[in-house]
């Protein structure tokens, strides 16, 4: 029998009129949607804020001893004008005065970002005649601060099993001694997707403003087509790179129990959106899944001959730069020469010292940084099986005049990463996209 877990994110739920668009997609399979998850009201247009920042300046004003009754006010206006425009029987009165005193008593910061979910999870309740959950119940944390899954899943479970139809807060969970705690921004898709877990969910719907994932980022590339499938791997790879629609986090809880995730358009319902799946025979025509890139990294070169028969050169590199704090991403290396590729951001501060931390511990002959690295990955399961990916990749970028700085590739071919120049980025992008997607 199907069951699904439907997540709606903030802009889905930021007005009456969204609800009434909730309430029909709820609505249309009503013995299959019967769990869902609610992010707090987001933007109703470009210049709004979203509750969430609202509360987290409510959190900084009462940090700071003031008075917060105004932008209160204005959260409080956000949540009737929603309840009287859907004509529904709730006064949440009580609940604000509570909320408003703990924040002018300085209640913490991730129980005050947690009330938006809270409020609207309430409201989306009354509305639907769905049982509420407060997430406090059943989702935990530990002492250290870390998600514990395995008590969250016993203890979700036996709530969804003791009501047919919910409504849980997404985004935070409570702590050993009660408090709440929030995951990161963007976490009610974490949630979401730890309750399709505990509901053993035969799909986790995620509802959000747009029709699914795209195959390159709208801003650098013109209309980029949509993707329909893509696997949890191919997606990690995506969005560690800066795709983002989907919290990362949020893939974890599903993939355990293999359930696949539907990104879907509250505002165009009849769109397929994308399928996240543990894996799938469907190959895109395209034969790669996505493109995705950031700028903003360095290149850290170091040379010296025979580096290659030197035993424990790059281990004592890498030592260096980890004693400084600093993650690397890549690491690509020849015969006389290593670079590391690392965040500008990240490197900057620590530059002296990594350098000459190397040079004390390998003794190159030659070692130079170089600013302006852009990364870009091309991602797909079809470049397994496809001969000459790679030489279309290079083709269409010598034929773009992009230079390439740096080429590396995944060991299980689900990707080609390659460097150019942060200024080249955008033609980079452009030419891997017109080579492969028709
Ligand atoms: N409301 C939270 C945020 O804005 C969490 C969420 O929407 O997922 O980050």
């Amino acid at each position: 029998m199907s069951l699904k877990v439907l997540k709606f994110g903030g802009s889905s739920l930021a007005d009456a009129e969204h609800f009434r668009a909730v309430a029909n997609i709820i609505k249309a399979e009503p013995e299959v949607r019967r769990y869902v998850i609610a992010s707090a009201p987001g933007k109703r247009n470009k210049s709004d804020i979203k509750v969430t920042d609202m509360l987290y300046d409510c959190y900084e004003l009462a940090a700071h001893d003031n008075d917060i009754s105004e932008i209160f006010g204005q959260i409080k206006d956000r949540y009737n004008s929603i309840i009287r425009d859907l004509g529904i029987e709730l006064d949440l009165t009580e609940a604000f005065d509570k909320i408003e005193m703990s924040i002018s008593h300085n209640a913490g910061r991730d129980y005050v970002a947690s009330r938006g979910e809270y409020l609207n999870a309430m409201v989306l309740a009354k509305y639907l005649d769905f049982h509420f959950i407060d997430a406090k119940k059943c989702i935990f944390f530990k002492d250290d601060g870390t998600f514990d899954a395995e008590r969250t899943n016993e203890v979700t479970r036996e709530y969804l099993n003791k009501y047919e139809y919910a409504v849980i807060p997404g985004f935070y969970g409570s702590m050993p001694n009660g408090t709440i705690k929030t995951f990161s921004r963007g976490g009610s898709d974490i949630t979401g997707s730890i309750v399709a877990r505990a509901a053993s969910a035969t799909l986790y719907e995620n509802w959000t403003d747009v029709s699914g994932f795209l195959m390159a980022d709208p801003r650098c590339i013109e209309n980029p087509k949509p993707i329909s499938y893509i696997t949890y791997k191919e997606l990690r790879e995506l969005s560690y790179m800066g795709a983002t629609v989907l919290h990362e986090d949020a893939i974890f809880p599903v993939r355990y129990s293999k359930i696949p995730i539907n990104i879907k358009n509250t505002n165009r319902p009849d769109d397929k959106g994308t399928f996240i799946v543990p894996q799938t025979d469907e190959v895109s025509e395209d034969v790669i899944t996505g493109i995705a890139g950031k700028t903003g990294f360095s290149t850290i070169t170091i040379e010296k001959d025979m580096m290659n028969a030197e035993l424990g050169f790059g281990r004592r590199v890498l030592q260096v730069i980890e004693e400084n704090g600093v993650s690397f991403e890549h690491f690509p290396s020849g015969i006389d020469t290593m670079s590391v590729i690392c965040s500008t951001k990240e490197l900057m501060p620590k530059r002296a010292d990594i350098l000459s931390g190397i040079c004390k511990a390998v003794n190159p002959e030659n070692i130079f940084v170089e600013e302006n690295l852009a990364l870009i990955a091309i991602v797909g399961r079809g470049m397994v099986k496809a001969k000459g990916t790679a030489a279309r990749i290079f083709n269409s970028l010598a034929n773009a005049g992009v230079n390439v700085r740096m080429i590396d590739q995944g060991s299980c071919e689900l990707n080609i990463i390659v460097g150019v120049d942060a200024n080249d980025y955008i033609t980079a992008l452009k030419a891997i996209y017109n080579e492969f997607v028709k």
